[in-house]
């Protein structure tokens, strides 16, 4: 196992739940290999819906905000990570035809350099040398999730330039940015095909069929960060997440073995690098040499 002490990855995120759906599994690979794992979450899922039949109770709703956190809490446990609030309020997903504006005050209406400007604080005090974040596209497109992929890439730039935010720390220009790209398609061909040749039920026959093949789309994938022994850590991650993840739906539909044959790896997307590498990496901290201790 190689030894990852003094390295430190940063992966931000739109909402409580998001660092156990994307990247868990490799975050805690890096973890029991040494490295530090920081997860900033921009939001506090304050308008997320109860996605879990069992938790679905007016006790629930009336106090999702501490709930949220107490589930954050033991994610963080199980994971290993230092995890951070951002201190932003969730601008929940729209719903409606046309969809109707924004709440007041929320992550997505807040100015850009407002949002930056935290991040940027916490970059340079945590320095990490790589940090993470979702696609353009937010991967799914909730509007916290958009937000968040255009605070990180701004902040990822401005940690590094001492003009800017000089009143946020000394600064500090992480080596490495990547985008997630756990969820694309031909890992869910690969899944779904491995589930039915097993003979089982699989979760993502519709889903496949009304998903366009974007090859352009998935040749972005530069790093396969192989991680399949630790799938059970994020599957328990997940399911600390109560209130957002339904122990009996798609996400756990997939039997533990089958998952870590079928697609051992989470993918991500080499967007910037101030180091020097070569891609197909296999590796989120290629190129970077661990510091002395
Ligand atoms: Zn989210």
């Amino acid at each position: 196992m190689p030894n990852r002490a003094g390295l430190r990855l940063m992966h931000v995120h739109a909402h409580p739940d998001d660092e156990s759906s994307k990247g868990a599994a490799s975050t805690a690979r890096y973890v029991a290999e040494g490295a530090e794992v920081h997860v900033v979450t921009c939001t506090g899922g304050e308008r997320g819906s109860v996605l879990n039949p069992r938790m679905d109770r007016p006790d629930v709703l009336e106090n999702i905000t501490e709930i949220r956190r107490a589930e954050m809490d033991a994610a963080r446990e199980i994971l290993g990570i230092t995890q951070h609030w951002l201190g932003f309020v969730d601008s929940g997903w729209p719903e409606g035809d046309p969809k109707p504006p924004l709440p007041e005050g929320c992550f997505g209406l807040v100015p850009l350099d407002e949002a930056v400007e935290r991040l940027v604080r916490l970059i340079r005090s945590v320095r990490p040398h790589v940090v993470t974040t979702y696609d353009e596209r937010g991967g799914y497109p909730h509007p916290d999730h958009v937000r968040c992929h255009e605070v990180s890439v701004a902040a990822f730039e401005a940690a590094g330039d001492p003009e800017r935010f000089p009143e946020a720390g000394p600064a500090w220009q992480p080596a490495k940015l990547y985008y997630h790209h756990t969820f694309n398609r031909p890992r869910t061909q690969a899944l779904h095909d491995a589930v039915v040749a097993a003979g089982l039920e699989s979760p993502y026959a519709e889903r496949l069929e009304s998903w366009t093949p974007e090859p352009e789309w998935d040749a972005r994938i530069t790093t396969r960060v192989e991680c399949a022994a630790y799938f059970g850590v994020r599957d328990q991650a997940l399911l600390a997440h109560a209130t957002q993840i339904d122990p009996d739906g798609a996400w756990f539909a997939v039997p533990l073995e089958i998952a870590q044959e079928a697609w051992p790896t989470e993918d991500y997307e080499l967007v910037v690098s101030h180091v020097p590498t070569t891609v197909p990496e296999d590796d989120l901290f290629a190129g970077i040499e661990t510091p002395v201790a």
